[in-house]
């Protein structure tokens, strides 16, 4: 990956106050590779590295960095504006404000995740996760229907998942024309007051005319407030003329890129991103109703520089402190060190040092923020002090050997640290989860991670 990439280059050039043309050359070209191998369309690579380039020449390198790590700098924040950071917040919120009911159209290609994603979408209506302007705006009314009237069981499939959302199924028959069934279902919403309408609609395997002509004959009578692009994550270089066609034959509103939990390294959004200009709305990351998740635009740059935990930690710590020690840390986990008390204080004084807590914790991948949220908000920073405390309290070989501490010396921990062994206990717990991790992370890398936490 590009973190791995880079910080073989990134080694030779200590002590560089600038970024050049000539210390960033080599690394450009690291930039242009890992691009390519997370699936990046080539002439999304190049255009983003030009860009690259532009912003990066003549920057300052501040500080303890090296030209390396200000380049990578440079690369996340380029990748997260491109991937939708320059949309805003709200980039990422359906729109549903409108007399009701809203229609959401679904367009895509067959096996995009077409109908799995309206169930998805739907049941996120209907329990009320649906945000505008930042607030939830509160459980919705949901009707779903099916257009599809080529592939056998479509609509048996998409009423199968509609009673697993828990929302209702308007019927819809093989040997009706789609757009009969799209006006029915519409009249039938706007009489039983739906708040949202979701049109499922057909997908081809390959890009055809009669496709296009039959989703835009049904985007003409549905007058949709979204007509999402749903796209598997998974077609890699072959997403952006997929994109293209539909982009060219629909005003497209959004983006969801299905498939996310397999191997795709999320290049795909990028090239969709770029080619559409359409704000990423959601992403799927497992086959079950529950797999929908907004879109964050960081997340996926790091997912396509890979390791992005470690990333944002050094990204982070630009300004206020220890470069060289979330280098270590990175450096060990590639190393195959194990990760000791000694690497887990030096995270959580980082922690501290950085001040805000929420903004960090958002930094780190799904399954970290996800234990670390465990300690909440205003709690955070007493917490991190007191288990500095205890790790304080520890010599340096107990740090080094986590497993040496038994019962008399946890006893001695707590009482030179002024908490009870629980507490001690707990903490050491923490460590172990986080140790285990980071196991995972060096064997399989995170998309393997990923996949085993989301089960
Ligand atoms: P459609 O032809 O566009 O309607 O696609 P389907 O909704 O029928 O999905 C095709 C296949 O992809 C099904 O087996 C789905 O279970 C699977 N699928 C859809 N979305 C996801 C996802 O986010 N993750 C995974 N792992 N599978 C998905
Ligand atoms: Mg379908």
């Amino acid at each position: 990956n590009l973190t791995a990439r880079l910080s073989r280059v990134v080694k030779t050039l200590k002590g560089e106050a600038r970024l050049t043309e000539a210390n960033t050359q080599e690394m450009l070209r690291e930039v242009r590779l890992a691009l390519l191998e997370a699936d990046v369309a080539l002439p999304v690579v190049r255009e983003f590295v030009a860009r690259v380039k532009e912003k990066a020449l003549g920057e300052d390198v501040a500080g303890s960095l090296t030209p390396g790590q200000a380049l990578v700098g440079v690369v996340h924040k380029e990748l997260t504006t491109l991937m939708g950071g320059d949309l805003g917040p709200n980039a990422t919120e359906l729109s549903l404000a409108q007399q009701p009911p809203a229609v959401i159209l679904m367009a895509g290609l067959q096996g995009s995740g077409k109908t799995t994603t309206t169930g998805k979408l739907a049941r996120w209506l209907a329990e009320g996760g649906h945000v505008q302007n930042g607030r939830k705006t509160g459980k919705k009314k949901v009707l779903v229907v099916s257009a599809d009237v080529y592939r056998p069981a479509a609509i048996e499939q998409l009423k199968t998942v509609a009673a697993q959302a828990g929302v209702d199924f308007m019927p819809s028959t093989a040997d009706q024309k789609p757009e009969d069934i799209a006006r029915n279902a519409l009249d039938h919403a706007r009489r039983h007051h739906y708040d949202v309408l979701i049109v499922d609609t057909a997908g081809r395997l390959g890009i055809d005319e009669v496709l296009m002509n039959e989703i835009r004959a049904l985007h003409a009578l549905l007058n949709p407030i979204e007509t999402l692009f749903v796209v598997d994550a998974m077609l890699g270089q072959d997403a952006v003329n997929v994109a293209k066609a539909f982009n060219d034959a629909l005003p497209l509103t959004g983006v969801v890129l299905t498939k996310l939990d397999g191997d795709a390294r999320g290049g795909a959004a990028l090239s969709v991103r770029q080619i559409t200009g359409k704000p990423l709305k959601f992403v799927g990351v497992s086959e079950k109703l529950a797999g929908l998740e907004p879109f964050h635009p960081e997340r996926m740059a790091q997912r396509v520089l890979g390791m992005g935990d470690i990333l944002s930690l050094v990204e982070e710590a630009q300004r206020a402190i220890d470069v060289d020690e979330a280098q270590k840390l990175a450096a060990k986990l590639k190393s195959g060190d194990r990760f000791d008390l000694n690497d887990f204080r030096s995270q959580i004084a980082q922690m501290k040092n950085l001040g805000d807590m929420g903004s960090l914790l958002e930094k780190l991948p799904a399954q970290f923020s996800q234990a670390a949220s465990q300690i909440d908000g205003k709690q955070a920073n007493k917490q991190v002090r007191r288990m500095e405390g205890i790790l304080n309290a520890m010599t340096e070989l107990e740090r080094s050997k986590p497993e040496l501490i038994k019962a008399s010396r946890k006893r001695r921990i707590a009482t030179g640290a002024g908490v009870q062994v629980q507490e001690v206990n707990r903490m050491l717990a923490q460590f172990e989860q986080m140790q285990a991790m980071m196991k995972q992370m060096k064997k399989g890398g995170m998309a393997k991670m990923m996949r085993a936490m989301g089960g």
